[in-house]
This record gives C-alpha cells, structure tokens and sequence, in this order.
C-alpha cells in the first residue's frame, strides 16, 4: 500500500487532519531509519493503514514468514502481533526482531502446551493414528509439539498432504472445520475449553466417529477449543443483514467464522484469498468482506471503483501497533521488545514452520 498518498487517508477519514502533519513526519523518518539500519518492516493486513503504507512488505502470516525468512536485513520491526514476531525469529534466529507494543497479542495463541500434550496422550490412548497440526496463531512452545504448522491460506492443502487419517487440529475450532470439509474428514467438535473431561469428550466424538466410517470419510479432525475473538463474534445475522440490504453483494467470510457461516457465505478464505479474489473479479462490483477492518481498509484504498460492505469488526491486538511506537522501536531498538524464543523450543518449531513451507510450496 505504498502508493496511498496522505491526502487520501485523511479524506476518507483514516486518520484525522489535525494528525496529517505528523503522520507525514513519522513517514519521513521511518523511511530514513528504515534505509540507515537497513531494517526490514512487514505489516500485516490488518495494520492500521498508516502503518500498512510505509511497510515494506504487506501479507497474511504465511506471506510474512517466508519473505521475513528470505530478506537480507540487518534488523525487522515486525508490525503484526506477537506469534509472528515469534515466528520471524524462530525461522531467521541470527537477526534481531522486534515488535512495537507487547500488548499486540492474539486470543488464539493463549494455548497451554501442557494441554496440548496431554491431549496427544489421550488420543494415542484411543489408539489413533494421528498428526498434529497447529495454526501458525500459536507460540513456539506449541508449535515445537507439532508436526507442522500451517495458515488459513494453505491449511487445508497440507492437511491434504499429510500421511496420517486423523488430524489433532490446534487452535481455531472454526478453521478446523473448514480443513475437515475440504478434506472430507469428520468435524470433531471441541470440548469445553479448560474443563476436559477425557470420558465425556470420548462420549460424545465416538459416535461422530463412526458416522464418519459410515460414510467412507478419509479420517477426522479433532478441533481444539480456541476462536479469535474477532471472527468468532460474527454471527449469521451479519449475513443476513447484507442479503437484505444487497442481494447482489458478494458475501465472503475468514475460514476463522463459525461453522454456520462458512455454510451461509459465497466463498470461504484467508485474507491472501481475499486480496487475490478481488484483483481477479473485475466484475465483482460489490462485496461485503467479514474478516477484521484492516483487510477491508485495504481493499477499499486499493479498488475505489468498488462498493465493499463492512460487517468487519476490530482485533484489539493488531492495533495496538501505531505509528509512533513503531517509529520508536525503529529508531530505539528497545531491549524489552526484542523478540527471543529459548533455543530448545525454537529448533522444534522452526521444523514446523518449514515442513509448512515445504508442504504449501
Ligand atoms: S484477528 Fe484474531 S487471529 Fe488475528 S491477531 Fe486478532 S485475535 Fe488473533
């Protein structure tokens, strides 16, 4: 989005006039610190758009982690949420990273690998022949429990891929069901989330199970009990309200909604799919996107002869980032927001964020 000029932002009231002056000064200097520290910046897309135009790179998680890997920089300030500094770090450990609020969290990523483990336990217990694979929205300590990792943009293309029948999914129950759609495998729901009950939860999967053999499925996917609390706070009515107003909008949903309204959407995909989408469908004159704000900012910045509705909602995480403690991070580089992950954790993760590479390239 580097070609969004200033003027434009504060005409459709993406940042206010009074703070045009500064912006233009924060642009200035990031771009100068950026060239002197030969600093490398990705944004993700749902940055706030001030942020989105200075980036160096704008993607999904998966288009930041293989360009983060790939670029030769002597330092990135990572503009996205905690797990993806983490994981810049963990694929490219010899170069500084640093992330501008440590308040830029995830609700997915707060997963116990104890938990994690102890599940794998119980599913070996039940004698199933299993992988697990976790969303790249988890910490390394999870992700080192994993066979591989994967995105919204390529999860059900690896799930394809991956030799085992049974999928322990880890984190996104909603996405989870996407991969067991596409992959004509059974949708195993999740269990309460912190009250597993190994005896209940076999209760009540044993029967979808068999439904499953019954109708010659590949396998299943056992869903963990995690949601983003921006995807999952959609709700049909969203839809409905678009379908009333519009019926000629295209309505396209994040594979992180739930269930039901991956079933009541057009299309179902992750934020690159989007983007991509919209690029290839001239002829898609309106679109009502439910996925977070930024992405539709976006879109709408970059096809003004579009009409795009905006049932998006805010992730408080991703916006804890602006512009100025980016430029502070850049220009400080303070120790306290320097990302590391123990070395005895990171090498299992970075070997799952590989095999994803391998297996979505
Ligand atoms: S939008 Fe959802 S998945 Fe993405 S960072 Fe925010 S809480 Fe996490």
């Amino acid at each position: 989005m580097s070609f969004v000029a200033l003027d434009r932002l504060v005409k459709k009231q993406l940042i206010p006039e009074t703070s045009a002056a500064r912006v233009a000064f924060l642009w200035d200097e990031i771009r100068r610190l950026k060239k002197e520290k030969r600093a490398f910046l990705p944004a993700h897309n749902y940055q706030l758009p001030e942020i989105q135009a200075v980036a160096d790179f704008v993607g999904d998680s998966f288009e930041l982690a293989v360009k983060s890997r790939d670029i030769d920089s002597r330092l990135v300030v990572f503009c996205g949420v905690r797990f993806m500094a983490e994981g810049c770090y963990t694929l490219a450990p010899e170069r500084p990273v640093y992330l501008p609020s440590l308040q830029a969290l995830c609700s997915l990523a707060e997963v116990d690998a104890d938990e994690v483990a102890e599940r794998q336990d119980f599913l070996r217990s039940l004698g199933r022949n299993f992988v697990t694979m976790t969303y790249v929205n988890t910490y390394a300590d999870v992700k080192a429990l994993s066979d591989t990792c994967c995105t919204s943009s390529n999860a059900p293309k690896i799930a394809a891929r991956l030799g085992a029948p049974d999928i322990l999914f880890v984190p996104d129950q909603n996405l989870a069901y996407q991969v067991a759609l596409q992959t004509r495998r059974m949708y195993l729901p999740p269990p309460d989330p912190h009250q597993f009950s190994p005896q209940e939860y076999k209760e009540r999967i044993e029967p979808l199970m068999r439904e499953g053999e019954r109708q010659g499925l590949v396998g299943n996917v056992f869903a963990w009990e995690g949601a983003c609390h921006v995807h999952h706070a959609m709700t049909l009515e969203d839809i409905a309200h678009i379908r009333r107003d519009d019926p000629e909008a295209v309505v396209i949903v994040h594979g992180e909604v739930r269930p039901e309204l991956q079933e009541e959407a057009d299309e179902v995909m992750s934020t690159s799919g989007m983007v991509r989408y919209v690029a290839e469908h001239p002829e898609k004159k309106k679109l009502a996107i439910l996925t977070e704000c930024g992405l539709v900012v976006r879109l709408e910045l970059e096809n003004p002869e579009k009409q795009f509705y905006k049932p998006c909602r805010l992730c408080r995480y991703m916006k804890a980032n602006d512009l100025e403690n980016v430029y502070e991070t850049l220009r400080d580089e303070p120790a306290e927001r320097r990302i590391t992950v123990p070395e005895s954790v990171r090498t299992g993760a970075a070997l799952a964020m590989q095999r994803m590479i391998e297996l979505a390239t």
